[in-house]
């Protein structure tokens, strides 16, 4: 058993040890992936982490949520694995239908090249979705670090997304990720141009390392329609200085769900991040000798949000904000103006 819970003794003492007296009593994961049975190729299973997986959907995900926060009330916003080549309609249809809206909230897979303004405004015609997940991979270029912002969410697109007032979740591309000047232009352009779109900036937008946030979020700093995940984000000093620089109310828990279970940790070291894994994995360094006890990523997380909030002297109302209160916020306002 890959995933890294309170099932297992050591983890339940990290939970009670670390983590029971800090974690508010409704928490709201806005960054979670799910996907049926059906939705990989056969045969070739999805490497989570280093684990192989055909599947994650919401029966282990309900599982896992009470076994990652005993005595919480959680809630998540989902979306499908975005990965050319899986089957996007079924794993769509599938969130459609499980999300009610009120524990679990879904996004909808959207991909330029195979999407159509009618296809997906069928989709969003049914209530189901409150925006979008694209993603660089589905752009299809020989180099994905080539993708632009502006080629993933072309502008029939936005302009749906603008006209409903959606919300649409962002994993930016490029190499040097935030402090890309391309990105860093396109995302203002893209808040501006389409202002009753909630734009969520995935993972801190991929600034896993201290030098790639550093007076990287200036010039976003202050964008209305503008929301930053801390997903994967395992550094504390680059939560705190996100924490310095935006309101609570555009920041968001998210994890990162299933990758989040495996054990493992995100580690900066020379202006550069990896993971460290127990096991070989493709994004990672494992751990060969097997010298580690690990935990979760998302404990890792979860440590590293507390060590943020407690060195910037943040109080109970930030918490609540952070894992609930911004995201509700965010999500009761999709179909208004921000
Ligand atoms: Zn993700």
């Amino acid at each position: 058993m890959w995933r890294e819970t309170c099932k297992y003794e050591r983890n339940r003492a990290i939970f009670e040890d670390e983590l029971d007296a800090f974690l508010p009593g409704h928490i709201l994961d806005f960054h979670v992936h799910v996907f049926n049975e059906g939705v990989l190729p056969e045969g070739e299973p999805y490497s989570c982490g280093g684990h192989p997986i055909t599947k994650y959907d919401y029966e282990d995900l309900k599982e896992d949520l009470e076994a990652c926060f005993p005595g919480r009330e959680t809630m998540t916003v989902c979306f499908g694995m975005p990965i050319v080549g899986y089957d996007r309609t079924r794993n769509n249809a599938y969130l459609a239908q499980e999300s009610d809206g009120r524990r679990f909230f879904a996004l909808r897979l959207f991909d330029p090249r195979e999407d159509t303004p009618e296809s997906l405004q069928r989709d969003l015609d049914t209530g189901a979705f409150f925006g979008l997940k694209p993603y660089p991979n589905y752009v299809r270029k020989a180099d994905v670090n080539d993708v632009e912002i502006v080629e993933m969410l072309p502008d029939w697109a936005m302009e749906i997304v603008n006209e409903r007032g959606l919300i649409v979740m962002l994993h930016i591309p490029r190499e040097a990720r935030l402090a890309d000047p391309v990105n860093q232009k396109q995302i203002v352009a893209l808040c501006e141009a389409y202002p009753r779109a909630k734009i969520v900036l995935a993972h801190i937008g991929r600034a896993y390392y201290l030098k790639n946030v550093w007076g990287n979020l200036d010039r976003l700093k202050d964008i209305p329609n503008l929301f930053f995940d801390l997903a994967m984000l395992n550094h504390w000093e680059v939560i705190a200085h996100l924490f310095e620089k935006v309101p609570v109310e555009r920041i968001l828990y998210g994890s990162d769900i299933p990758i989040a279970l495996a054990p493992g940790k995100s580690v900066e070291i020379n202006d550069q991040y990896t993971y460290v894994t127990p096991v070989p994995w493709s994004l990672s360094i494992s751990d060969d000798h097997g010298k580690l006890v690990f935990t979760s990523f998302l404990y890792e997380e979860l440590r590293a949000i507390k060590k943020a909030v407690e060195v910037r002297g943040l109080g109970k109302d930030f918490v609540d904000a952070l894992f609930h209160g911004s995201g509700a916020r965010l999500l009761a306002s999709v179909g208004k103006v921000h």
